[in-house]
């Protein structure tokens, strides 16, 4: 019988977060026992994604790109917070890919270039999508019933700086979207279905979209 007795969700060690770590107490054998955990949607990742479609995509390791992400010590907010916001390790390498790949389904309806069409004109060549927000943003669709325009995905750091995004943007780790309103007379529709859909963010209304009913949703898995 194992009992879960405390839940430590945070662990520094060496400078760096890791996922989750359990204290387990075994009553049986009278044994403490230390678990670690590490979710495949959150950072740091691992060196395969494989997204809704059943795309899989060898990821690459980019030390010099990792480095550039901001310290979770730096936060704002606690523990069980942080560990959602260590440096990826891995990211696809999509200035690599084949234009073959890139046009590739990544799930139902969204190709993988639509989930990360900026990063190379931007200048990065290393990108993420998680593939939970990827299968949200197909169910947003699903749920519209047309055509959705993915307008942001994911921002190296150096992007996001550059265009004033938030200093923790969750566009950074590669779960965060920002969906066009696909019609300004229904802006409020599509929020409110974006709301339904399971994500654990969804940005203030009054925050992307305008008066008119122009803009966009942000919505993101940030893991809490
Ligand atoms: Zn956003």
């Amino acid at each position: 019988m194992l009992v879960a007795l405390t839940a430590v969700t945070s662990c520094s060690g060496s400078g760096r977060i890791i996922d989750a770590v359990v204290q387990t107490i075994d009553i049986v054998n009278n044994q403490q026992r230390t678990d670690v955990y590490r979710q495949a949607s959150d950072p740091p990742y691992g060196p395969t994604l494989i997204l809704p479609s059943g795309l899989r995509l060898d990821l690459v390791q980019d030390a010099p790109l990792s480095a550039n992400y901001p310290d979770p010590a730096a936060l704002p907010f606690g523990g069980n917070r942080r560990v959602h916001y260590q440096a990826p390790e891995y990211f696809i390498d999509i200035g690599g890919l084949p234009p073959a790949t890139r046009s590739a389904r990544a799930s139902v309806n969204f190709s993988l270039d639509e989930y990360v069409r900026l990063p190379d004109r931007n200048g990065d060549r290393r990108c993420y999508v998680d593939a939970q927000i990827a299968q949200h943003v197909q169910d947003l669709r699903q749920a519209w019933g047309g055509p959705l325009v993915i307008n942001s995905s994911f921002r190296s750091p150096r992007f996001n700086a550059a265009i004033g995004g938030a200093f923790f943007s969750r566009h950074m780790y590669g779960d965060a979207l920002d969906v066009a309103v696909p019609d300004t007379r229904r802006a409020q529709d599509f929020y409110n279905l974006a709301l339904a859909i399971g994500v654990d963010f969804v940005d203030a209304f009054s925050n992307t979209v305008a008066a008119d009913g122009s803009g966009w949703v942000h919505i993101d898995d940030r893991g809490f």
